[in-house]
């Protein structure tokens, strides 16, 4: 766009090219039989995992301490805003992905951009899997660090990469995918990240809550370290259900965080209500044990199913189940024959996925009966 009067043609040919992106609008609360646009659906496209969004207990955890301490926090955490509801959380956090201490964030996004931005400077070197969400790229961005993309997922290239690095060298990967679903070698990541004095960062924000023991994520499931990995960003707003991010890591990482980390001094801390609903959300998450039975077992159906449809799997074991259908238009108008059928599933297009990959992205929740499921698959059988 080269003057602000294009704005209108640059719109117009979007439209064209069937990447516009536009918003549904929720009207109830959010769920798999959500209210959107005047009508209920059921719907593949949330990551609450395991249906806590409307959780009545962690809605009564927000009421209650909304009662007792108001709404807003008032301040910035370095000021007086810092609530005894946030320290709480912070350790109860730390403690369930098994690290000494935790820093909590307004949202994912900051998070991202508050730990690479503060750890890393125009002297050091970032690498990046190429898949990497658009908040660790925009870290990097705003840290002035030399990027260096790594294939997806691949670890010989990155160990070559790593040997163009310069200053500190900081790996930085989403755990779990969050377009694609897979999983990143973490081990194998980790043993490359010491060889080479790196340090390792893991955004596990569609892993925390869903894969482990109690919902540690995938770091704690394979039981690295924080000096294999030290650094584990995790989210609230997903399989938590509520709202928020954070940060875990050895007592002198986060503290030196708190200190530095520019989205982190200078915004206003999120309500302590919200601190308080996370903390109810973090016991549910820990107990939800039948919850993450049930979503496997969806997982496994909805997988067997689709491949025996001769639909494009990926190579994923968790909730985001992505069905490859290549060209924009095809995705889009798939997306709207299942609408039209009560099922909402979003099309993903350029520039969120690469080019011709256009997908379905489909994402089961522990909510999901097995006859949603069922019916998803039945649908999807009559587009073929
Ligand atoms: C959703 C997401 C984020 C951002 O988290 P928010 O709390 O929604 O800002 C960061 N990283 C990954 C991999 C995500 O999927």
């Amino acid at each position: 766009m080269r003057s602000f009067d294009d704005i209108p043609g640059w719109l117009a040919q979007r439209k064209q090219e069937h990447l516009l992106r536009s918003r549904n609008q929720l009207q109830s609360a959010q769920s798999t039989r959500p209210v959107i646009n005047g009508k209920e659906v059921l719907s593949f496209t949330s990551n609450d995992y395991l249906g806590l969004a409307n959780h009545p207990s962690i809605a009564a955890a927000m009421r209650a301490a909304a009662e007792q301490y108001g709404v807003g926090a008032g301040a910035s955490h370095l000021v007086s805003g810092h609530h005894l509801e946030h320290e709480l959380l912070e350790q109860e956090l730390a403690a369930l992905v098994d690290r000494e201490a935790a820093l909590v964030f307004s949202t994912g996004y900051m998070a991202n951009i508050g730990v690479i931005s503060a750890l890393m400077s125009r002297r050091d070197t970032v690498l990046e899997d190429k898949l990497n969400h658009a908040s660790l790229i925009d870290g990097v961005r705003l840290s002035g660090a030399r990027s260096l993309r790594y294939r997806h997922n691949d670890t010989d290239h990155l160990a070559q990469q790593l040997e163009r690095a310069q200053g500190k060298k900081l790996i930085v990967t989403d755990g779990v995918f969050s377009m694609d679903g897979d999983c990143a070698n973490l081990c194998e990541m980790a043993d490359i990240a010491r060889a080479s004095s790196a340090w390792l960062m893991v955004d596990d924000a569609h892993g925390i809550g869903v894969i482990g023991q109690c919902g540690g994520g995938l770091v704690h499931k394979l039981g690295l370290s924080s000096e294999q990995v030290p650094l584990i960003v995790g989210t609230l707003g997903k399989a938590f259900g509520t709202s928020g991010a954070f940060v875990a890591g050895d007592k002198s990482t986060i503290d030196y965080l708190m200190q530095v980390s520019r989205p982190y001094i200078y915004t206003t801390a999120t309500p302590p209500a919200i601190a308080a609903a996370s903390r109810a959300a973090l016991k549910l998450v820990a107990g939800a044990n039948a919850a993450r039975t049930n979503l496997t077992e969806r997982i496994q159906q909805f997988r067997e199913g689709i491949k025996t449809l001769g639909y494009e799997l990926m190579p994923s074991y968790t909730p985001i189940q992505p069905v490859v259908i290549g060209a924009n238009e095809k995705a889009v108008s798939m997306s709207e024959q299942l609408l039209k059928r009560g099922i909402l599933v979003t099309a993903i297009r350029p520039p969120t996925v690469p080019k011709g990959t256009s997908r379905l992205r489909v994402t089961l929740s522990a909510e999901h009966t097995a006859d949603n499921v069922e019916y998803l698959l039945g649908v999807m059988e009559d587009l073929k």
